[in-house]
């Protein structure tokens, strides 16, 4: 998950919004298009929890949908009370993967296809939750305080094995930590010229340390 800054609604979404008896259910498709395109724009083309991108690849028959709109807080709460005003809200609005739904395998489903109705503290616009998360090298992600952990864990699924999340993200780190070495070695190369200064020199030992230790060699 990574911060969302939101940006300025839409000017159909505003003016739909903004018309007599206006509903997210009848909203026009040309309406939640022009939405669906604006929110997946200010999201840099990422699906807002597990960061897949989106629109994703219709490669697959079961996949009708290759990104929807969420509602961070729910159109129905299954533990909440409901909120009308959220529905048309721009700022509880997410562009989303398909979260695997239709794969048949419920242990599959990720992002809003796992969190359905449930109301989540784990809130993308909020920075604050944002920054307390991290990611171990296994490639899972996780939280310190203990609720956020569990919704990362359980309520978005957002370390399910069956959609290789993890693994993804561990082939991620690897690129980089490969691609930090080089540049540290290069600059290793660099201070036998004099070009590093006695801080960077050291920071760069540190460095080509820990991507031994990590690499495990
Ligand atoms: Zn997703």
């Amino acid at each position: 998950m990574i911060y969302i800054r939101k940006g300025e609604e839409p000017r159909e979404f505003q003016e739909f919004r903004n018309q007599a008896d206006s509903e997210y259910g009848n909203m026009p498709g040309k309406v939640k298009k022009a939405l669906l395109a604006a929110l997946c724009t200010e999201q840099h083309g990422l699906c807002a929890y597990c960061t897949c991108r989106i629109p994703e690849k219709a490669a697959e028959k079961r996949l009708q949908e290759p990104m929807t709109i969420e509602h961070f807080y729910p159109q129905h709460p299954g533990n909440g009370k409901r909120q009308a005003a959220m529905d048309l809200k721009y700022k509880n609005m997410h562009a989303v993967c398909s979260g695997n739904r239709g794969c048949g395998n419920e242990k599959a489903l990720t992002c809003d296809a796992s969190k359905k109705d449930k109301v989540i503290q784990l809130n993308p616009c909020n920075e604050t939750i944002i920054s307390q998360l991290y990611y171990q090298y296994d490639g899972t992600i996780r939280a310190k305080d203990q609720k956020l952990d569990n919704e990362l864990k359980f309520a978005l699924n957002l370390n399910c094995r069956e959609r290789s999340l993890p693994q993804n993200r561990k082939a991620v780190l690897t690129e980089i930590q490969r691609s930090c070495l080089g540049i540290l070695l290069s600059s290793r190369n660099a201070q036998s010229t004099g070009f590093l200064t006695q801080k960077s020199y050291a920071f760069l030992r540190y460095g080509h340390r820990m991507a031994k230790e990590k690499s495990g060699r």
